[in-house]
């Protein structure tokens, strides 16, 4: 009801859900709910089917997965043609950004709690994006030397010498990882502002198209 509401007011541009919801609630129904000329998440089925077909755009690209390739382009590390692993499949990072790298040509496999070796294919990416939520799983050996780095885990790690008991790490190694690769995104501070930002632009896109801007 709050989001047909959200739908039908135009002085509301975008629409997010604070995912995961409580299990009484059915995030299928409330996602598909989200009218999709607001879904600045971009997690509505028909933008995440749009995103998956080879000329068809959808109207808004996930947040966080953007984040990503807008590192990548803005530091004009080239995608088209290179080995690309994502590690994790969600619906949220993994499977788009595997779907974002796959469209700028890049040849993709993706890891996941199934893989066997994960090592051993990461280790042949020249990019890799890990979204695992599994701390200091990606060590420096599982990196090819010179490859690109783009850590997307935020995970709470017990440090008794932090005033809240705990500290945040990403899915790599950071430490071994930086030595091997030649970029690499630190955790805090790498993938989650880029996130909040795209969802900026996501919502200012949106704005304009409403009023006829675009
Ligand atoms: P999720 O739990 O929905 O998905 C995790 C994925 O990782 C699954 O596909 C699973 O198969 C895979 N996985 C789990 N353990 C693995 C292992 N040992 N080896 C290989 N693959 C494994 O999580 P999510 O929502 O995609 O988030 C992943 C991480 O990214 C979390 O740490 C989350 O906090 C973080 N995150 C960060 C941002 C940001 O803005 N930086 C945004 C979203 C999520």
């Amino acid at each position: 009801m709050h989001i047909s509401k959200f739908n039908s007011n135009p002085s509301i541009h975008g629409i997010l859900v604070q995912l995961p919801l409580p299990r009484h609630m059915s995030e299928e129904k409330i996602l598909n709910a989200v009218n999709i000329e607001k879904d600045v998440d971009g997690f509505h089925p028909l933008n995440i089917g749009r995103l998956a077909m080879q000329g068809r755009d959808p109207l808004f690209v996930p947040c966080t997965p953007k984040g990503c390739m807008e590192l990548l382009h803005r530091y004009e590390i080239e995608i088209k043609g290179k080995r690309a692993v994502v590690i994790g499949r969600s619906n949220i990072v993994g499977m788009p950004v595997a779907l974002l790298l796959q469209k700028a040509n890049a040849t993709v496999s993706m890891v996941h709690s199934y893989t066997k070796n994960p090592e051993e294919i990461t280790k042949q990416a020249d990019i890799v994006i890990s979204a695992a939520g599994v701390a200091n799983l990606v060590r420096g050996r599982w990196i090819k030397p010179g490859a690109v780095v783009i850590d997307v885990g935020i995970n709470p790690v017990d440090d008794p010498e932090s005033v809240r008991g705990y500290r945040l790490v990403g899915d790599v190694c950071f430490e071994e990882a930086s030595k091997v690769a030649s970029a690499i995104t630190p955790v805090p501070g790498g993938v989650g502002p880029m996130t909040i930002a795209m969802l900026l632009s996501n919502t200012l896109s949106s704005a304009k198209r409403m009023h006829g801007l675009h």
